[in-house]
């Protein structure tokens, strides 16, 4: 049996990462940071207690031989134990019948302090917890390289995220179904899988979000446990005063259009709500049937051809580019949930894709798929800073003197000791504003006279998102300033250009070419460039505007942007896009002749036994941001398998009253025959036996290979 063990991360190592927190806060104040490390300390050691147990030593799940042995055997291999895989796997393994393997290519992401923190998860960006991709050179966007952070964690990107709970507009779903002509994937059918992730629960506060229409009992924490800046309030009213409609909740029944305070994915305790901390919870890690293997980086798919047709059978992995190669068989299915880079980079070092492009790097061609790492989409931001005038902001970016440190210590304190949250409870995306860059009463046809192409879902769906933080940032926060700032932020919703994953080399371990295309199309930048316009047109308007400093006389910040020419403004937007890091459709769910991928049940074209679940089957990029939907269809994924396996056990029993059953299988890994009596009870519709006959009944029924014994 294997045997369970702590992800091994050693105390030393962890003190080390804790004191390299406060040197960069304090400028090496020693006393300071020494309490500070005392606090987080004890709060590390809380915590411990709740961390999971995990498979690193990768032996136990997998062979190096070639030989399969039964602990090696799974009846579905997850690959990535992200937002969509722990959600997957776990869903999967309440059925104690179906035995499961998730392999993940890091660690925790529940062991970091930063990452349950709400505010901390920027400081992960440059750390080991993190694929640091870099996209190729924006041809657009005057060739800057964009940092595009991945998380290499359990709890994927919920682990490392800015923690909005939106999920985009009913409408885009409606759009995903009819484009693949099944309306399970509508707002009518699939809402359900939203509320089954969530857990929402009336909040006094805010009385006009409908409750009935959000979950109550799921995994996943939303609400409003996040604290909120002063300033962040007065976003509301100023765009209000613009003409932009308050909304109850911008996942509610009114939709998605208009302004409010965010809903968010921490929970009552003031800690980051992930995939990891929500569905991998101690008692599910304990399921006999369910093992998570960490450090565990998939490089490829194994296939096989089984009676003309191609099969997943299993997964090689390895712990470093340098390490030792393992294999486990999937008797039943494996599913990618790698994300939007890795999983359609998985399929390409498997053999899955343009089979040019995987000639060229000498793999042999499985199935010639050109969707795979095609219709890359992702959602690019502009970010506008200002001087903030009242210099209140809770959090210290630089603390230049003992108030600062002060400050600092009663931050940790308050989050840490107390337990009441506090400013590193804060997510930073706060308020949000949703809009239409086609609106007539925001964009009067006058002084925006270009017609644009409606990328939009329907007319109730948005194309800008506009939200605030409570401070400004560069580089993806690497850069602060050392003044106290606002930032507004417009992103691109529905962007027309489209961009590639493709393969640098054969190597697992070297990362594949990524290329967004930002801002190919010109109206991308048309739209983009509204949207910076209606920011400015928000800062101005009471109250925002007594916030902001406009007689700063900082070069670096934006208080002067709203004097600079439509054209002029557009070669800003070229200079200083970046990415959201809501990265998409990479693996399409859509007809195969359109790039398709997967089918509307996500199984790969062509191939047995092999699905994707992750941001890259989106048809197309959501309205808003992506967690939710890879929740949702986890949670739709597993639903269909589970139902799926019981009807294939139902269908044969159905008009049967059988006491007794002879099983003729065969041996997924050697092909030899088996002939196995297996004593039981069936009954109509339900079965009363033991786990390794329902396995090998399923087997058989599927390979129509069983024979009733009475
Ligand atoms: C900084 C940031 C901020 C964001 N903010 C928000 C937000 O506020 N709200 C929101 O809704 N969305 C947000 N998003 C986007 C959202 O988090 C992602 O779209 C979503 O989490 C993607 O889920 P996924 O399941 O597709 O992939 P992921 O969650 O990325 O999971 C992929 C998993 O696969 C693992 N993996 C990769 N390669 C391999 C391999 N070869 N073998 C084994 N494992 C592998 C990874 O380690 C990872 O755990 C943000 C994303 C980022 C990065």
């Amino acid at each position: 049996m294997a045997s369970l063990h702590v992800s091994p991360i050693s105390l030393s190592a962890r003190l080390k990462f804790l004191t390299d927190i406060f040197k960069t806060r304090d400028n090496g104040r020693t006393i300071f940071s020494a309490l500070l490390v005392l606090v987080l300390g004890a709060y590390y050691i809380s915590k411990k207690k709740q961390q999971g147990k995990f498979i690193s030593n990768l032996s136990e799940v997998g062979s190096v031989s070639g030989r399969t042995r039964l602990e090696d055997e799974f009846d579905i291999i997850v690959v990535g134990g992200g937002t969509s895989g722990c959600a997957l796997a776990v869903r999967l393994s309440e059925d104690s019948s179906i035995r499961v393997l998730l392999l993940e290519a890091g660690g925790s992401g529940r062991a970091l302090p930063f990452s349950r923190m709400p505010a901390g998860s920027g400081r992960l960006f440059r750390s080991n917890h993190v694929f640091p991709l870099y996209t190729v050179p924006q041809v657009f966007a005057k060739d800057k390289k964009i940092f595009w952070p991945r998380a290499k964690l359990l709890g994927g990107c919920s682990s490392i995220n800015a923690q909005m709970a939106q999920y985009g507009a009913p409408e885009d779903y409606d759009e995903w179904a009819r484009h693949i002509g099944d309306d399970s994937w509508s707002w009518k059918h699939f809402q359900k899988y939203f509320r089954k992730f969530e857990k929402y629960i009336p909040d006094a506060r805010y009385p006009e979000v409908d409750a009935s229409v959000r979950g109550n009992s799921g995994p996943v924490r939303v609400g409003y446990f996040n604290t909120v800046s002063k300033t962040a309030k007065a976003f509301v009213e100023s765009c209000i005063r613009t003409g932009i409609p308050f909304t109850p909740d911008f996942n509610g029944p009114k939709g998605t259009l208009g302004t409010n305070r965010i809903m968010t994915y921490v929970d009552q305790n003031y800690e980051r709500v992930s995939s990891e901390s929500a569905y991998l919870t101690p008692d599910v890690l304990a399921r006999p049937n369910l093992k998570v293997a960490v450090n565990a980086t998939a490089t490829r798919i194994l296939f096989e051809n089984v009676d003309g047709e191609i099969r997943a059978v299993g997964v090689e992995y390895a712990s470093s580019a340098l390490g030792t190669r393992y294999c486990s068989r999937a008797r039943r299915e494996v599913i990618l949930s790698a994300g939007a880079v890795h999983s359609p980079h998985i399929l390409l070092l498997s053999g899955v894709g343009p089979a040019e492009q995987l000639k060229a790097h000498s793999i042999p061609v499985v199935k010639d798929l050109p969707g795979v790492g095609a219709n890359l989409v992702d959602h690019c931001v502009f970010d506008i800073g200002f001087k903030d005038k009242h210099n209140d902001f809770p959090l210290i970016v630089k603390a230049k003197g003992p108030l600062d440190v002060l400050k600092i210590i009663s931050s940790m304190i308050q989050y840490s000791v107390l337990g009441i949250g506090g400013p590193l409870a804060m997510n930073f995306g706060e308020y949000a504003a949703f809009v239409r860059s086609d609106d007539p009463t925001l964009f009067p046809p006058v002084e925006f006279p270009k017609q644009l192409e409606d990328s939009t879902s329907s007319e109730n769906s948005p194309d800008l998102e506009i939200f605030t933080t409570p401070f400004a940032y560069k580089d993806h926060g690497a850069t602060l300033f050392d003044v106290f700032t606002r930032a507004l932020h417009v992103y691109l919703l529905r962007p027309n250009s489209r961009g590639t994953i493709t393969l640098k080399s054969a190597n697992a371990f070297d990362f594949p070419i990524i290329n967004p295309n930002y801002l190919q199309s010109s109206d991308d930048v048309e739209k983009l460039m509204r949207g910076v316009k209606l920011c400015l047109r928000i800062a101005q308007q009471e109250p925002l505007r007594s916030y902001i400093d406009y007689s700063s006389g900082r070069s670096d910040l934006d208080q002067e942007l709203h004097r600079k020419s439509d054209e002029e403004l557009r070669e800003l937007v070229r200079e200083r896009v970046e990415t959201v890091y809501h990265p998409t459709s990479t693996c399409r769910m859509a007809p195969m002749d359109q790039d398709g991928v997967v089918d509307s049940d996500l199984r790969v074209y062509g191939i047995k036994g092999l699905r994707v679940c992750d941001a890259s089957f989106f048809p197309w990029i959501v309205s808003g941001h992506t967690a939710g939907a890879c929740f949702a269809a986890a949670e739709k994924l597993a639903d269909l398998i589970k139902t799926g396996l019981c009807c294939l056990n139902c269908n044969a029993f159905q008009h049967s009253t059988v006491t007794s059953f002879r099983v003729h299988s065969t041996d997924p890994l050697t092909h030899r025959w088996h002939d196995t009596f297996v004593g039981g009870r069936c009954c109509h519709l339900h079965l009363s036996v033991s786990v390794k006959a329902m396995v090998l009944l399923r087997r058989s029924l599927e390979n129509n290979l069983l024979n009733f014994g009475t």
